[in-house]
């Protein structure tokens, strides 16, 4: 709140606006209900729309009284705030005016992410659909030998297994997300999964060799729910291969750390740029160059993936340089034989 007394000429300023504006901090502590001078000008220059600010500001101080309200960002979009300016009378004398500052940054940031999510969406569905509604209709009007045929089909075929593979990511994550995903935990030996799942990716390659770095002698006791783990480690090892486009070795490994299991799927593929780092688990984030984009996918696997490992109250983590390869990390709670005992 700030509070223009327009007889006394003073502004004054309360401890929540002063907490958005740092630039007005003064060195005392404050009392959350004490009003302290406030200095327009040092405000100004946090704002990000300064001209307008300054302008609807200035109205306020010549006594008139701006309508509706003004929508403003400050610190580069580091907050988003609505202001609307009141009058206020003590008897019938006008006292002052003020201005309420509402913090709008969480709507603003929903907002942004449902549109992000809708338009994301809807061109994901749309190259698929678009190739799919093309060739189709090129096979019905014209007379095409069986060669031709025989490709279009094949083209079809795959940008419909794309679709497929898109709506079930995403019905996945939103079930994730909305805490209706039910997990069936039991105890198992994870190193069966890991085998089934490197036998089943290896099979589906032969530019790539992939390598289970297991010590044999261990088991790897995990109370988790089976699907959901063949679900991880698939993702983790088909992206390994899709991001080594040139082939070469994947290597997962499974170890003991203290009473964890550490999974880690290394390639030795493109790599992942520093920059893209921190968003690698948000949902629809792919990233963006031109290696990496000629490559087909959704962008949801390593949210889903994350999703699971917090279901099961471990950790991921990856590592990654570019052009050289990358290590994707898992930490799972292991099992220990007393537990296995008692139960
Ligand atoms: P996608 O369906 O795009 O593969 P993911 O959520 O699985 O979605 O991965 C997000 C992005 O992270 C990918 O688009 C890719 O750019 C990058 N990425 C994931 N795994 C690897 C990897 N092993 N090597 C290089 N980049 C990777």
């Amino acid at each position: 709140i700030l509070y223009i007394k327009h007889n006394e000429k003073t502004i004054l300023g309360n401890q929540a606006l002063f907490d958005i504006f740092e630039s007005l901090q003064v060195e005392e502590d404050n009392d959350s209900m004490t009003f302290l001078e406030v200095r327009p000008e040092t405000m100004f220059e946090q704002v990000d729309q300064q001209e307008a600010f300054e302008a609807y500001f200035e109205e306020v101080l010549n006594g008139e009284l701006p309508e509706g309200m003004l929508s403003l960002s400050i610190d580069q979009g580091e907050y988003f705030i609505q202001v609307y300016a009141e009058k206020i009378e003590l008897g019938d004398q006008s006292d002052g005016t003020i201005l309420v500052f509402r913090d709008v940054t969480a709507e603003t940031e929903v907002d942004r992410m449902k549109s992000e999510l809708v338009s994301t969406v809807s061109h994901e569905l749309r190259t698929p659909l678009s190739s799919i509604y093309g060739f189709t209709e090129l096979m019905l009007k014209r007379d095409l030998d069986p060669a031709r045929n025989k490709r279009y089909l094949q083209t079809i075929h795959d940008e419909s297994k794309r679709l497929t593979d898109l709506v079930s990511d995403f019905l996945n994550v939103q079930r994730m997300e909305s805490g209706r995903q039910s997990y069936e935990k039991e105890v198992f030996d994870l190193i069966d999964t890991v085998r089934e799942q490197t036998r089943f990716y290896q099979a589906a390659t032969e530019k790539h060799r992939l390598q289970l770095d297991v010590d044999e002698a261990h088991e790897f006791l995990v109370n988790a729910d089976k699907n959901s783990m063949k679900q991880l480690i698939g993702n983790l090892v088909n992206n390994a291969i899709k991001y080594s486009p040139d082939g070469g070795d994947v290597v997962i490994s499974l170890t003991h750390h203290h009473n964890q299991i550490e999974l880690s799927v290394r390639d030795f593929g493109l790599g992942i740029p520093s920059s893209a780092m921190p968003h690698l688990f948000s949902k629809f984030y792919r990233v963006d160059n031109s290696d990496s984009r000629k490559i087909g996918g959704t962008g949801l696997g390593l949210s889903i993936c994350k999703e699971i490992v917090r279901a099961h109250d471990g950790n991921i983590d990856v590592e990654s340089i570019l052009g050289e390869g990358t290590v994707f990390k898992v930490l799972l709670p292991s099992v220990s034989d007393t537990l296995i005992e008692m139960d």
